[in-house]
């Protein structure tokens, strides 16, 4: 049997026994060949392979099985192959390396919440074993702590071992540099720079979409990087399918590693972050006032340090302490906008109003396209109307996967395209939501 045919296979049936969240975490990477009796199965990196070894070889054995009719009986999981690793004998002196580290973002001011677990857990092993998850990937929307994070890694690093070479650089300054080395001639220096490093740390990588010569140039530098185990670390406000302009091959390469999402805080995690950061200017603030901004400000962290720096400059500036009723009187206006912002259970209960379905079935499993089609309608919405990420979204409705949302953001666009009275349907809907 063709053998991506029956990798195809044993997927679609996977897809019935596993959830979207399983597939995409465990199976989705996997890359299957097969030869005679066996199916070989290589996982990208040691996490995924463990797990795959725990918890799905069964399943993937008597799938292969099945769909194989009996011819393929053997399953074999394992790592990538490892090329020989030469080191590479880097020509910049280690001194020359700027690493650009802001010392005050680490690990320890970073405040853990149920939002941000899995990422800090991925950057904190990432530092324990450099090139073991390669890259990571962090994804997450604006303010919620990706940077704070790339930094954190950075100092771990250089504490652990000052002798190491990190790089911390958002993707517009890499884009700079490499213009900057082009006009005056010295792209071979800046090759050999960007690939000495040991740890390249990479922001915003989003800011890449449409510059084709800058993604030509980071993709040779990542390669390089990979086959050498030096660890790189990326981040952006997309999931790499969804960076448009962004080379097919290079996407697939970026999610030949790890990838963990940060969602924005719940409100304990908020209280927690506000407290701490409080201290680190060495104010204290009471909780009811800590409670009540945190209740307020929920969109994303650097909004609620704004807010907290515009309580405690204005109390100091004015002499005043720091109460609640102070902070509701010197945020009134900021506060009054958050509140008008929409929400996506409002927009959920709106669409399932005008469709005359429940809430509950939005969120449901249900498949009929009396369900269906409010259910696109109001993930399309959300996408449009609130500043929540993909996964944020997917996860409001019912934990469905951010491929999910894409899909049907795209499929409503569609059809109001080709349907006149979807379009409609829209049109009332978002009146409705702006009244
Ligand atoms: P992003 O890069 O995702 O846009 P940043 O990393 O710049 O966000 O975070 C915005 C601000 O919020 C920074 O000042 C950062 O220190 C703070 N912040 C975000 N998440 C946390 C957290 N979990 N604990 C402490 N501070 C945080
Ligand atoms: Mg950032």
């Amino acid at each position: 049997m063709n053998n991506t045919n029956l990798w195809d296979k044993c997927l679609e049936s996977f897809c019935d026994n596993l959830s979207e969240k399983q597939m995409k975490t465990w199976i989705h990477p996997l890359e299957a060949s097969c030869n005679s009796d066996t199916l070989s199965v290589i996982a990208p990196n040691k996490f995924i392979k463990d797990t795959v070894e725990s918890d799905f070889i069964e399943l993937i054995r008597e799938t292969v099985l099945i769909k194989s009719n009996n011819e393929v009986s053997i399953v074999k999981l394992s790592l990538p192959e490892v090329k020989a690793t030469a080191r590479i004998t880097p020509k910049i002196k280690s001194s020359s390396i700027k690493s650009s580290l802001n010392a005050d973002l680490n690990f320890e001011n970073f405040v853990e919440g149920k939002s941000n677990q899995l990422a800090k857990a991925a950057c904190m092993s990432v530092v324990k074993e450099l090139g073991q998850y390669n890259p990571l990937y962090i994804y997450g929307g604006v303010g919620l702590g990706k940077t704070h994070l790339l930094h954190s890694i950075g100092n771990e690093i250089l504490k652990q071992d000052k002798r190491k070479r990190v790089v911390y650089l958002h993707s517009e300054k890499f884009v700079q540099n490499m213009i900057t080395a082009i006009r005056t001639n010295k792209i071979e220096e800046f090759k050999d720079f960007y690939r000495s490093v040991d740890a390249l740390l990479l922001d915003d990588i989003q800011f890449f979409a449409n510059k084709e010569k800058s993604q030509e140039e980071f993709f040779h530098t990542f390669n390089t990087l990979f086959e050498y185990k030096k660890q790189v670390v990326l981040t952006s406000d997309k999931y790499p399918k969804e960076i448009a302009g962004l080379e097919e091959r290079i996407k697939s390469r970026l999610v030949w590693g790890m990838s963990v999402t940060i969602d924005p805080p719940d409100l304990e995690t908020r209280v927690a972050i506000l407290h701490g950061k409080a201290e680190a200017v060495n104010q204290k603030i009471p909780d009811d006032v800590a409670y009540y901004l945190a209740k307020n400000v929920y969109s994303n962290v650097r909004e609620l340090e704004g807010s907290l720096r515009r309580v405690l400059a204005t109390a100091h500036f004015k002499r005043a302490p720091v109460t609640l009723a102070f902070t509701k009187e010197t945020l009134k206006d900021l506060i009054s906008l958050q509140e008008r912002l929409m929400t996506i259970e409002q927009i959920q209960k709106t669409v399932a109003a005008y469709y005359n379905v429940r809430v509950s079935d939005l969120l449901s499993a249900k498949r009929d396209r009396k369900i269906t089609l409010p259910r696109h309608i109001a993930m399309s919405i959300a996408k449009q109307l609130t500043s929540h990420s993909l996964p944020t979204i997917g996860d409001a409705f019912g934990g469905r996967d951010h491929t999910t949302v894409l899909h049907a953001c795209k499929k409503v666009k569609a059809l109001k395209l080709a349907s006149a009275s979807v379009d409609q349907d829209c049109q009332n809907i978002l009146h409705t939501l702006n009244n």
